[in-house]
C-alpha cells in the first residue's frame, strides 16, 4: 500500500474510495478555484454513471461548487470535461481522451488507489486541454470603464 498525502486520504474519506476519476475531478476542481478564487460556477458533462461521475464529487471537494449551493450542475454528455464560469470569463478543462481511455482500460479495483495517486502527481498539463474564454453571461453585464 501506497502512503496517501493528507488531502487524497481526505478525498478518500470524503468520497468512499479513491478512484482515478475522483482524482481528475479534484485537480480540475483546483485549476477552477485557482482562476476564479472568488465567484466560481460549474458546469460537469460527465453525467451521473460511475466510474466517470466521480469526476462530480473530486470538483465539489476541491472547487467550491457544490450542489448544495446550486452552483454546480451535470450533464448527461458521459464527457470528462468541466467548465467554471463567472460573469466575464469562461475556463473549460477536458481530459485527454487517451488518458480516459487508459484509466478505462487499466484500472481494476486492485490498482485503482495507485493509478489515482499517479494522476494526482502528473503535471495537469499531461493530463488536460484546458481553454479560456468569455463567459456566456458576460453579454448581459454591463461593463463599465
Ligand atoms: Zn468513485
Amino acid at each position: 500500500m501506497i502512503k496517501l498525502p493528507d488531502e487524497l486520504r481526505e478525498l478518500k474519506r470524503f468520497h468512499g474510495h479513491l478512484g482515478p476519476y475522483v482524482v481528475v475531478g479534484y485537480k480540475m476542481g483546483l485549476i477552477g478555484r485557482e482562476v476564479f478564487p472568488d465567484k466560481i460556477s460549474a458546469v460537469l458533462y460527465t453525467g451521473t454513471r460511475r466510474p466517470l461521475s466521480c469526476v462530480i464529487d473530486g470538483v465539489q471537494f476541491s472547487s467550491c461548487c457544490t450542489l448544495g449551493k446550486g452552483n454546480i450542475s451535470v450533464k448527461e454528455d458521459g464527457v470528462a470535461k468541466a467548465e467554471f464560469y463567472d460573469e466575464n470569463k469562461l475556463l473549460e478543462i477536458t481530459l485527454f481522451e487517451n488518458v480516459r481511455s487508459r484509466i478505462d482500460a487499466t484500472v481494476t479495483s486492485d490498482n485503482e488507489e495507485m493509478i489515482a495517486f499517479d494522476l494526482f502527481t502528473a503535471d495537469p498539463s499531461d493530463l488536460f486541454r484546458i481553454t479560456e474564454g468569455e463567459s456566456a453571461q458576460s453579454g448581459r453585464v454591463v461593463k463599465l470603464k
